[in-house]
This record gives structure tokens, sequence and C-alpha cells, in this order.
């Protein structure tokens, strides 16, 4: 039966043996069903192999069983299939380790291994005697493939730390083990059920581990997922902020972006959004509607036609115009310039446009296009003066001729004295003039201004009252004086009178005019009114644009209000429109600057403009004046006056109308002094000059200039260059007599020195 091993005996009989070996069946049966199901369930090749292993040997198992009765001799089929049910569950246990180990081993090799051992089968059971040499090695092999599954799990325990490979690799160890030695177990009665026994139990043991190591790896996975789930939700809001912050650099660029940027519903044009600027274009800061229509705020294009209403229609029309005017919500406008696209918006289709101010530019262009009027004024007004100033000088000089003479009456002197007077003015404009148009300052002293507005309407109070208006002053006496230039100022004034005379022709008489002043802050005002029918709105901007006018051809030039606002300008000043609160027409302010006058005023008149008509009769000839004077200008007329008047002064005067001219009396005769022009045709001051002083080199101290451009830089610098003295145009009877006279002088004193 058995030995007996003192105080634990753990043989079974025989007996025992087909139940021995139906309990290994049954939990092989376990393992089998066990890696089929994790076959299904991992889908891992070594599994497959595996559950293939324990098929061959769940076989083998049941094999045995019908050969576990006493007395019964297996047939050798029988102990073939055993054996070959051995070899290959062998095969396949280690062929799904080798795979289990990563080493990819190859198909075919195995599928020799299997049909070799096949055929060792056979021979081993029909040609062997001893069954145990054929049993060994095969048993000696199963053995080996699983301590090699045994290596495997152990080498995977270390990897992973599962304890369920730990467990296994034990597991197969002993089962190997228990494998190997099989052959040599069959051959005790004593220990064979033993045997079958204790392989159930490792069988039963290699389920366990399994279900223990599928536990961990689920659990392991299970923890790994949550891991990744966790660092997934980390990087779900590593990536939430990057677009948070991502939108709002883009919120931030939208806002702060200059342009204006007003995204609107296609459909119907209705704002969807829009950022500060363009809440600022529409202003909309304060504005608390909701989603209005971008349609709403723009203007149509004057002269373009108008706007349609659709939405597509309406973007197509705003691509096309480009500058539109924006109404905004409290009334006012600005111009813009408008560029659209189509886009995505919610999902829905919408424009989004991108709109830029151009007021500012515009009204650049516009004070661009005026500096070019204006300069186109200024040449215009330089050479209208140089026109003047000959028969302005033709004028004066034979009024001043006039008044020399005796006997005349006290009524024509009077007459005479004033147009004097007024021709003294206009030759102080057109030299203002000049000076304006070059841009040069004026000349200017205390004023004050109540004293020249009486003087100006008593000039003009004369022809107002002829056409039955009316004209008023009501002036404060308290202001402090003006810095201005006198003439200037007078100008000013007069073109207001002339042009409020004009406007107020067609209006019941009588018209009235009132000219007011007040020092209000630190400024100086006077305000000339009318009762006339004011200025329409929409020519106010206009009316200070040189060569704007409403008059007909012929009595407007569209000047005197653009040369009031220059000359304001060159003050400091200003002059502005606004309506008369009391006679209900035009007022223009004019605003001086409060200035601490650094010269005593010019009380009575202002200076040369007004200056008082001599009274005195002429002073008669000195006859020592024996001079010979050649006078040299292409004007007749200048020439023939300024003749006169060197006669009249006792001088022997000689008349040239062209340089040659000029050049061949020179050659031929002595004269103490040569008074010339030096604007001339052909040969002009200059030309003459060279040609004279290369003739006669004494003729460069005995020159005088007549011009009516002595402003002029160039001419300026050349009379500084030769030292000649100069005479301007229009002249005065005194001024050539100084002039002529100091040349005399000067040559009296060379002339000692030189002896
Ligand atoms: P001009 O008098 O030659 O037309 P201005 O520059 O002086 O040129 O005036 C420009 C325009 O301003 C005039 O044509 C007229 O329409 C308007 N204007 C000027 N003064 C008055 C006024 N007192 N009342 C009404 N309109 C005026």
């Amino acid at each position: 039966m058995g030995e007996h091993f003192s105080g634990l005996d753990l043989t079974f009989p025989v007996e025992y043996l087909k139940a021995a070996v139906v309990l290994s069946l049954l939990t092989v049966w376990v393992l089998v069903g066990l890696f089929s199901y994790l076959n299904l369930y991992t889908r891992r090749r070594y599994f497959t192999l595996w559950t293939c292993a324990w098929l061959f040997y769940a076989l083998w198992l049941t094999l045995c069983i019908g050969s576990a009765g006493h007395g019964t001799q297996e047939s050798s089929l029988v102990m073939m299939l055993k054996q070959w049910c051995v070899s290959a569950s062998a095969v396949c246990l280690l062929w799904g380790s080798a795979v289990f180990h990563n080493l990819k081993p190859r198909q075919t090799m195995f599928g020799l291994f299997i049909l070799f051992l096949f055929v060792w089968s056979y021979v081993g059971a029909y040609h062997l005697e001893d069954a145990l040499h054929i049993q060994v090695p095969i048993f000696t092999l199963i053995g080996l493939s699983s301590a090699m599954t045994a290596w495997a799990f152990f080498k995977f325990r270390l990897r992973r730390g599962y304890i369920g490979a730990g467990l296994l690799s034990g597991g197969f160890f002993f089962w190997g083990f228990y494998l190997a030695g099989y052959p040599f177990i069959q051959t005790s009665e004593a220990m064979i059920s033993s045997g079958f026994l204790a392989s159930a139990v490792l069988q039963l043991f290699i389920a366990v581990s399994m279900i223990i190591l599928v536990l961990e790896e689920v659990r392991s996975s299970n923890k790994l997922a949550f891991q990744q789930l966790r660092s997934q939700k980390s990087e779900k809001a590593v990536l939430q902020q990057k677009v948070a912050s991502t939108e709002e650099r883009y919120r931030d660029l939208f806002d702060k972006a200059h342009e204006g940027i007003i995204i609107v519903s296609a459909e119907d044009l209705q704002i969807l959004e829009m950022n500060q600027t363009g809440r600022k274009l529409l202003g909309m800061q304060n504005s608390a509607l909701k989603n209005p229509s971008l349609r709403q705020f723009v203007r149509d294009v004057a002269d373009k036609e108008p706007a349609p209403a659709g939405g597509q229609e309406w973007f197509l029309w705003i691509k096309k115009v480009q500058q539109v005017t924006l109404v905004r919500f409290d009334g006012s406008s600005s111009q813009v310039e408008i560029d659209g696209a189509g886009v995505e918006y919610d999902g829905r289709s919408a424009f989004q446009f991108f709109i830029r101010e151009v007021t500012e530019r515009a009204r650049l262009e516009q004070q661009l296009r005026q500096a070019e009027r204006l300069s186109a004024l200024g040449q215009m007004i330089s050479g209208v003066a140089h026109e003047l100033n000959n028969p302005l000088a033709v004028v004066m000089g034979y009024v001043e001729l006039i008044l020399k003479r005796q006997g005349l009456t006290d009524q024509i002197r009077g007459d005479l004295q004033k147009v004097a007077l007024e021709s003294q003015r206009a030759a102080k404009l057109v030299s203002n003039f000049l000076s304006f148009a070059r841009g040069h300052s004026t000349h200017r002293v205390g004023v004050d201004l109540n004293q020249l507005i009486e003087r100006v309407v008593e000039l003009r109070q004369p022809e107002i009252r002829l056409i039955g208006m009316e004209v008023s002053t009501s002036l404060d006496r308290a202001i402090s004086c003006a810095m201005a230039d006198p003439d200037q100022v007078q100008q000013v004034l007069v073109n207001l009178i002339s042009n409020s005379l004009h406007a107020m022709l067609d209006r019941p008489l009588p018209g009235r005019i009132r000219i007011r002043t007040a020092q209000e802050g630190a400024s100086l005002f006077i305000r000339v009114e009318d009762s006339g029918p004011g200025i329409p709105a929409e020519i106010q901007p206009k009316v200070f644009e040189p060569f704007f006018t409403t008059k007909d051809v012929g009595i407007g030039t569209g000047l005197g209000l653009s040369i009031a606002h220059g000359i304001m300008s060159e003050h400091n000043g200003r002059i502005t429109y606004e309506r008369s609160p009391e006679l209900g027409g035009a007022c223009f302010v004019l605003e001086f600057p409060l200035v601490e006058v650094k010269e005593e005023p010019v009380k009575e008149a202002a200076a040369g403009a007004v200056a008082k008509p001599e009274n005195a009769p002429a002073a008669p000839p000195q006859a020592k004046r024996s001079a010979r004077v050649l006078v040299l200008d292409d004007e007749e007329m200048i020439a023939t006056l300024l003749s006169e008047m060197l006669s009249l002064l006792g001088f022997q005067p000689t008349v040239c109308l062209t340089g040659q001219e000029a050049l061949e009396k020179l050659k031929g005769e002595e004269f103490d002094v040569v008074l010339s022009d030096f604007r001339m045709p052909g040969m002009d001051g200059k030309k003459f000059f060279t040609l004279a002083v290369e003739q006669q080199a004494d003729v460069a101290r005995r020159i005088i200039f007549l011009t009516g451009d002595t402003v002029n830089e160039e001419t300026q610098a050349f009379l500084k260059s030769i030292g000649a003295p100069c005479v301007g145009k229009p002249f005065r009877l005194e001024k050539i007599e100084q002039a002529v006279t100091a040349i005399l002088e000067n040559r009296r004193e060379a002339v000692p020195a030189l002896n």
C-alpha cells in the first residue's frame, strides 16, 4: 500500500488513483476555462497557446483515466497518444512562454518540433521496450517548459511587482517539477494518487494565482487610466486657461484697436459686437440702446446714389463709397473711412467693418487747400500791389504838386487834402498787402481802438447817410490800447462796413450798423453788427475762404473777409462770426490779445495811414539848387512827375525812358544825380547800374533807386551790397528832395577830400 511517514502520511491507496486523476482533470478544465476567458478578454497570443497546452494536458489526463484501473494494460496507440499529448502540451507551454518573453519564435520551428515529438511518441510506443525511455525525455521537456513559464512569470513579477506573477512563477515551477518527476512517481503505486492530487492542488493554485494576477493587472490598469484621466483633466484645465488667455488677448486687441471694429448681422445690419473705438465713433459709450442697426448711423453720401436698404446690398454700397459721414448718437458727425468683410459670427453670417476716423485728415487737407489758395492769393495781391504803386505814385505826386501851388481856394485845398490823405492810405495799404502776401510782420504800435473806429466812421459817414443807412458806435472808453497796425485794423473795419452796407441794400431802410468795443478778460473786442439778413448757416464756414463770394461778378471778389482773417491772425487775434442778438443781422467779432503797449499810443491818427495833410504852402525852391538830375523810369507818367517835382525843387531834370537811352546820356553829359527806377522791362535797375558803373565808376556814388518793391529781399540785398540810397514808390516830394540833397552834400564833402 504505501509507506508511512512518521506523523504525516501523504500516501493514498491506489484505489484513489482514478478519483485523483479526475480531480486533476477538473482543475485543468478550470484552467482551460480561465485561460479561454482571458484569451477572449485580452486577445493575447500566449493565452491561446497556453490554453492549447492545458487542452492537450487535459487530453492526457483523460487518457490516463482510461488506464487508471487495476491491471489494465495500455495499448501502444493509447500510449503513443498519451506521449504525444504531453509533448504537444509541453511545446505549447514553451511556445506561449517564448511569446510571453517577447522572443518571437518561428511557428514552423514549433510545428516541426511537434511533428518530431509525434514521431518520437510513435517510435517510443511501438518500438521501445521500456516505457520509461520515452517518458523521461518527454516529461523532462514539459517540466522544463513549465520551469521556463515559471521563469517568465518571475521576470514579470520583478518588472511589474505583481504578487500574482510571483505566485504563478512558484506554481509553474512546482508543477514542472512534479511533471519532470512523473515518470518515476507513476512507477510507485503508493505515490501515484498522491502525485495526481498534488498536481490538482498545483493546478488550482495556478488558476487562483492567475485570477490574482488578472485582478492586479485590472487594478493597475484602472489606476493608470485614472492617472491618465487626472493628467488629461489637468491638461484640459491648462488648455482651457490657454484658450481663456488667448481669448482675453484677442479681446484686448479688439477693444484697444485704434480702428473701430463693428460686427453686424448680414441680414438686418444689427450691431452684434463692437470695440471701444467703434462705440466712440458711434457716440454709444453711455448708451443703453441694444443692438441698433449700423445703417442708422451712416449718412447718405450727398453726391452719390442713396444707400440701399438690404443688408448685402448695403454692404456692397459701403465697400464702393469707402468714405462716409457717421452721425453720432448725440447728433454730431465725423468723416470716416470704412471697409468690410463677410465673416461668421456665432454660427450666423455677419459683416465685420473696420472704421477709421478721417475728420482730422479731412481738416488738414482743407487747411492745405486753403494754404495753397492763400499762397495764390498772396501772389495775386503782390502782383496787384505792384501795378497799383505807379498810378498811386502819380496821383499822390500830382496832388502834392498842386497843393504846393499858390492861390488855391480853401475849398479846393481841403478837398485835395482829403484826396492826399486817402491816396496815402491806399499807398500804405498796398505796402501792407505786400507785407501780408510775403508774410512779413507789420508795423505795430499802441492803438486806441475807439479813436480809430471814430475816424473810420467819420470818413464813411457821408457816404452811409447818402444811401439812407445809419452807423452808430457804442464804445467802452475804459479799454486799453491794442498793439496793432492801425492801417490794417482800419482796413478790416472798412471791409466789414462795406459788407454790411452791401448786405442791407435790399432790406427796408434805414439799415443799421453798430460798432461796439469792450474789454473782456485778456482780450479786446470790436463787434461790427448790422440789421441785414445775416449769413446762412451753410455758408458760414466758407466766408473766410479766399475768393468765396455770393456777390455778383464784378461786385464781390471774395477777398475782404479772408484778408481780414489774415490780418487778425497776424495780430495773434481772430475774427469770428455770430448772429447779432439785437440788430438781427451779421455780427463780426474782432478779438485782440491784451498785450503790454511798449510805445506811446498813436492817439490822433494812425501813423502814416491817416497822417495830417500839410496845410503849409510849398517852400520856395532854393536858387543854389541848379544841380543836373538824370531821371530814368519806363513809366512816362512817373518820369514826367519826377521831372516836374525836381523842377519845382529847383533842380535840372533830364528824362530817359530806357536804360540804353540813359547810358547814352551819361556818356555825353555830366549829371550830379541819377534817379533810376528798379523794376523795368528789358534793362532793369541792376543791369543799368552795372553798365553805368562800367562807363563811369563814379555813378555808384550818384545813383538813387526808386522802387515799389522795397520789401523784396533780393532787391534789398542788392541795394545793401552797393550802398545806394532808395526811395520807395509811391514817393512824396519831401523824400525826393531829401535823397537828392543827401547825394549832393556827400559829393561836396567828397570833392575837397579828393583834392
Ligand atoms: P466779398 O465781399 O467780395 O463777397 P468777403 O470775403 O468780404 O468777399 O465776403 C464773403 C461773403 O460773406 C460775401 O459774399 C457775403 O455772402 C458774406 N458776408 C460778408 N459780410 C456779410 C454781412 N455783413 N451780411 C451778410 N453776408 C455777409
